[in-house]
């Protein structure tokens, strides 16, 4: 089996990975399609007359804010547009696409995390009402099943979220939100390669991270310096000193993929002939 992931950058043309899920499902491969789309979430969001909000933690690293607002166009954009525009590309294909969020028969599942620390101004605060969390288990039985029918699973984020129970919550939270009863669930925005990752790791797939660059860079402005593969832990760690901005969380994704059963990871480019095939084929950084 192998999970593809497809990145949502401006950047990246998806036609050569959507011909080349064709291409692998007709030789009898099963693939997995998981996808992100933050740029467009963002555009949306601006059409809509809303600014994204992008929060930095203390420890530095920048994410999306997703109050309530922002979730309602992140269902419109992830699992509505983006998601059935990849299924319809893969039905021109040939492939019996079956676009899926993580939220369909508990596909991915997780606790929502309302409270973020950030820094904002210099300054350490909690910020309330976010909509997002972190991804405990998947419904790997859910896939196994759609991929024995014949079908193509297409998976996008949000995860369902448990929502915790705690007083503090209840009293901290202004809580007419639809759907954030205490206890119950509710759509949560997750990393779209921490998701893809926990795929992988349930399916104990083969992970291609597609992006906009050809792999990851010991410079990460000089192609040339490109890491075919890291296999050791002394090798992991260049790899980890290399990546910088959105590349650090692709290679933490790559860490919990492996840790959770992947075969390999391999991060390569979008933008080429065959991009999965040769990405299997030793193209790009294969992490293992
Ligand atoms: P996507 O939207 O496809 O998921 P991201 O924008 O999140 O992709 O991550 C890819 C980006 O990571 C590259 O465009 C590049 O600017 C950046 N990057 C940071 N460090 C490195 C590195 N060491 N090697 C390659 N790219 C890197």
């Amino acid at each position: 089996t192998t999970v593809v992931k497809i990145g949502g950058a401006r950047a990246v043309d998806p036609e050569g990975a959507l011909a080349d899920v064709a291409s692998l499902v007709e030789d009898g491969e099963d693939v997995v399609l998981t996808h992100g789309g933050s740029t467009a979430v963002d555009e949306t969001l601006e059409d809509l007359g809303q600014d994204p909000t992008y929060v930095e933690t203390p420890g530095g690293v920048v994410g999306r804010f997703t109050d309530e607002d922002t979730m309602d166009v992140f269902k419109m954009v992830m699992p509505g547009k983006l998601n059935t525009d990849l299924v319809e590309r893969l039905h021109n294909e040939g492939v019996n696409a079956v676009g899926l969020s993580g939220t369909d028969g508990k596909l991915l599942e997780g606790k929502r995390k309302s409270a973020v620390r950030v820094k904002e101004d210099g300054k350490k605060k909690i910020k309330r009402g976010d909509h997002s969390g972190t991804i405990e288990s998947v419904n790997a039985d859910l896939l196994e099943t759609i991929l024995a029918g014949g079908y193509t699973p297409v998976v996008s984020v949000p995860v369902l979220g448990r929502e915790k129970e705690s007083a503090e919550r209840r009293s901290a939270d202004n809580s007419s939100e639809q759907g954030s009863r205490d206890g119950g669930y509710t759509a949560v925005n997750a990393d779209a390669d921490r998701a893809a990752a926990a795929i992988a790791g349930a399916l104990e797939a083969d992970l291609v991270v597609l992006t906009d660059v050809s792999g990851i860079y010991e410079d990460p402005d000089d192609e040339s310096t490109k890491i075919d593969a890291a296999a050791t832990p002394e090798a992991f760690e260049t790899v980890k000193t290399a990546a910088e901005g959105f590349m650090t969380k692709k290679v933490m994704a790559a860490e919990e993929a492996l840790e959770g059963g992947a075969t390999s990871v391999t991060v390569a480019s979008a933008n080429a002939d065959d991009p999965i095939t040769s990405a299997l084929a030793g193209e790009g950084t294969t992490l293992e």
